[in-house]
């Protein structure tokens, strides 16, 4: 089962925090435009199609996640809810800022998305509430974001410990233990991690209904109809902790790819997009020390525009020697891309996937590759400008100057903290 119930024989528990911020992307708006304080805040996807986040106060005014946007507009004018297009620089940037502060001041982490991470308390000489108190208030006096914090034996149980911490305490921290583990109780199976709405409804079929029942199930009845997992999620339930910190792994495809803002018909402007793309997927593999071995590049046409004729076609092609130079990725994505074009036909979406990434370690050169030194120095020096001075300071002209095709994003705030001329003003 991989629990680790040897640990637990020896009465050594573990002791895991969930640190979640609050409406993370509203929050981040926050910062910025305290004007927002106390309003409702909706942030919407890419080329604003949907609603992708919300304050409390949205929250409240019953406009659901996920919603499409044109549907909820009325409302969002009624109640004078301020509106945002996605500002994932920002978003992006605020994120590492908090977790460059968990990692200062906990070693042993797991960041598991954009605004959750896990870290392993075992062996903290402090309080593990006084500590998480305290990291709490370093987080929001450093960043300006308000996070909770969920403590307890198991992960699974620091995610219930966190739901708890962000709606029912004042604190934003609540320790999951013994004392006050029939709080499991109120709480419905779908609230639990790793139980999405048809596995809820299965085990409703089996009178399945909270946290708690599912803690005094049959561990091996359970297992034979649902799997391993479930059992070992039970056992996470009782205090057995079972899920360790993950280490971060290299990723073993990237892809980059968007929609367009409009249609596009020509193909300087799509090959525009795709170099950009391709220049995105190259950063994202040097900065996890990968090279690619191939790629592929797709074209499609819009399928929801029941008017259009429709086309879609993709190729893949291997390099002759694994590679992460940006010049050499876009010269072959844009060869692809010439290959898929046809005429006439009103495109939506093109994309990149680099592919079977290796380790940079093992780099086999190939006279057929601009892969000398100095290539690499070049590759380096553009990443580390473009990390300091923010995003696509230095690009390579093939990705378009003014790019006509970029997504639609209305009602993006400033980038604050990424780019110079739009910092904020104080008057
Ligand atoms: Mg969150």
């Amino acid at each position: 089962l991989g629990c680790s119930h040897a640990s637990a024989a020896r009465g050594v528990m573990s002791i895991f925090a969930l640190v979640d911020c609050n409406n993370f992307y509203a929050s981040c708006e926050r910062v910025f435009n305290p004007r927002l304080e106390g309003k409702p805040i909706v942030v919407l996807s890419n080329n604003d199609g949907c609603v992708i986040a919300r304050s409390n106060e949205a929250k409240k005014l019953g406009i659901p996640m996920g919603a499409p946007f044109f549907q909820w507009e009325k409302v969002c004018k009624q109640h004078k809810v301020n509106v945002f297009s996605s500002n994932y620089e920002l978003y992006g940037d605020m994120s590492s800022r908090v977790m460059a502060l968990l990692t200062e001041a906990w070693p042993d982490i797991e960041i598991y998305s954009i605004d959750e991470a896990f870290l392993l308390l075992d062996g903290c000489p402090e309080n593990c509430v006084e500590f998480s108190l305290a990291l709490r208030q370093k987080i929001k006096s450093c960043t300006g974001l308000p996070v909770s914090i969920g403590i307890a034996k198991t992960k699974t149980l620091a995610k219930i410990a966190n739901f708890i911490a962000k709606n029912q305490t004042e604190s934003g921290v609540f320790h999951l233990n013994d004392s006050n583990i029939s709080i499991l109780k109120t709480i419905p199976v779908e609230k639990i991690w790793g139980v999405g709405r048809r596995l809820a409804a299965r085990l409703n079929d089996l009178k399945i209904f909270t946290a708690e029942e599912l803690k005094n199930s049959d561990t091996k009845k359970l297992r034979k109809q649902f799997s391993v997992v479930m059992e070992k999620m039970i056992y996470e339930l009782r205090g057995v902790s079972c899920l360790g910190l993950e280490s971060v792994q290299p990723r073993k495809q990237i892809i980059s790819s968007r929609s367009f803002g409009k249609l596009i018909t020509s193909l300087s402007e799509l090959e525009e997009a795709i170099s950009h793309y391709a220049a995105i997927a190259s950063e994202k593999l040097r900065s996890q020390h990968s090279l690619a071995s191939g790629l592929v590049v797709f074209l499609q046409t819009n399928f929801f525009r029941k008017q259009d004729v429709q086309y879609q076609n993709s190729v893949c092609v291997p390099f002759p020697a694994a590679t992460a130079d940006t010049a050499y990725i876009i010269h072959i994505a844009k060869k692809c891309l010439q290959r898929l074009y046809r005429k006439g036909f009103r495109y939506h979406k093109t994309g990149i996937m680099l592919l079977n990434l290796i380790p940079d370690t093992v780099k086999q050169n190939d006279w057929l590759l601009p892969q000398s030194s100095a290539r690499d120095t070049l590759m380096k020096t553009v990443d580390s400008i473009n990390q300091e001075y923010g995003r696509n300071t230095v690009f390579y002209c093939a990705e378009g100057i003014n790019p006509t095709w970029k997504i639609k994003s209305v009602f993006r705030s400033p980038r604050y903290t990424t780019r110079w001329n739009e910092i904020l003003k104080v008057r």
